[in-house]
């Protein structure tokens, strides 16, 4: 057994606790306890807490870092992705899974433990699995005009399952992209593979941009341009004359297992659904920022009781995956929600809606003794509120 005590322990299914001690056995959690155990390992002037987790991040696209310029224009940014990844047509081009590595490590230097991880390829799979990071991937499938989308999701299906892990810290879902890029059967065939997996928990990018309300509405705008100028428009798809969470919620689409990224164009009716689904929004508001589509409404978002998770989005879209980076955003953007809402949001939200709530996401006896600590200055008396001030990679240690 080994305990460890500190200035602080944030248990997050508790209040912090000053002078703290935790004690774990064979990886879990075995107490948490106000006092410190005299045979504790004494870690000093630091906040003992969960790791984070990131809930939204594509990591095969880490080596568009710096490429992508922030925009005014959501489809500029959609439309310079879009031309850069076919420069690079090889998923298992050295340089993008170089890139990704790389982000992996970022990702845990800056104390990040579980992450949901989008991917049109599955290449982050395999090195999310060598560098033993708990994951949920999204294989994320786009097509407009699907002519038969259950034999789509059939072979998805099956790329999904070999990706996998036995031992469940590994696990591969079916996602689809976006209610303007995905066909109505396809979302059906998506909808039913999930039904088939009870376990598993699936995400779509939702209400992200002032186009996809236009596109969702009425049928027009830019995003009808660029399908047709894709060559996938179809003239079978009708304007749902909704919302995009009004759409999805007439497909039969959304419930506790869907992840809705973003949500920056939510309204009260769309928040309404969600909680009423027990779903989670997942926000990226730096990420929001760089692609020129407003703030989310985190305020709101948290006084309509929705489940809110947090994560960075790409690199394409982000400066770095340091979740406590987008913790800084989230209380400027939200100054009246509590810190300590907010660090829930960061750990405890994410883990549940990831599905990994039994193994991390807290310190209580039973979970993974996936611990960091992260060092507080003495002068600190609220030590929340410091933690979404900004936390850098130099003050965060992992405790093994
Ligand atoms: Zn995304």
């Amino acid at each position: 057994m080994n305990s460890y005590t500190a200035a602080w322990v944030l248990p997050i299914a508790g209040e912090p606790i000053h002078r703290g001690s935790i004690s774990a056995e064979n990886g879990r959690i075995v107490d948490v306890d106000d006092r410190a155990a005299s045979e504790a390992i004494d870690l000093g002037g630091v906040a003992i807490m969960p790791a984070l987790v990131n809930a939204h991040t594509h990591l095969e696209l880490s080596y568009l870092r710096e490429t992508v310029p922030p925009t005014e224009k959501f489809l500029d940014w959609i439309r310079t992705i879009m031309s850069t990844r076919r420069q690079y047509p090889d998923a298992s081009d050295p340089r993008i899974l170089d890139a990704a590595r790389a982000a992996i490590a970022e990702a845990r230097a800056s104390g990040t433990g579980l992450v949901g991880d989008i991917s049109n390829t599955l290449v982050t799979a395999a090195l999310l699995r060598e560098a033993s990071m708990p994951a949920h991937v999204f294989y994320e499938l786009l097509r407009f005009n699907a002519a038969d989308p259950e034999s789509l999701v059939r072979e998805a299906r099956a790329r999904a399952d070999a990706a996998a892990d036995a031992d469940g810290n590994l696990r591969v879902s079916l996602a689809p992209h976006a209610p303007y890029s995905v066909s109505p059967g396809l979302f059906g065939a998506i909808r039913a593979d999930l039904d088939a997996h009870p376990g598993q928990v699936t995400s779509v990018h939702l209400g992200e941009s002032p186009e996809e309300m236009e596109f969702i509405m009425r049928g027009t705008g830019p995003w009808r341009v660029l399908l047709e100028e894709l060559g996938v428009w179809s003239d079978q798809w009708e304007a749902p004359g909704s919302s995009p969470v009004g759409y999805l919620d007439q497909l039969g689409f959304l419930d506790r297992r869907v992840l809705a990224v973003h949500g920056v164009q939510f309204d009260g009716d769309d928040l309404d659904r969600l909680r009423s689904r027990h779903m989670t929004v997942v926000s990226c508001p730096r990420s929001n920022q760089h692609v020129g589509v407003g703030a989310p409404p985190l305020e709101a978002f948290y006084a309509m009781n929705v489940n809110v998770a947090f994560g960075t989005d790409s690199l394409a879209s982000a400066p770095d995956l340091n979740l406590f980076s987008e913790l800084v955003e989230a209380r400027r953007l939200a100054p009246r929600v509590p810190a300590r809402t907010l660090l829930e949001s960061a750990t405890r939200k994410g883990a549940v809606a990831l599905g990994f709530e039994s193994d991390y996401g807290t310190i209580e006896p039973g979970k993974r003794a996936q611990l960091i600590a992260i060092r507080v200055p003495d002068a600190v008396d609220d030590v929340e509120e410091y933690l979404v001030s900004g936390i850098m990679p130099a003050d965060i240690s992992w405790v093994s």
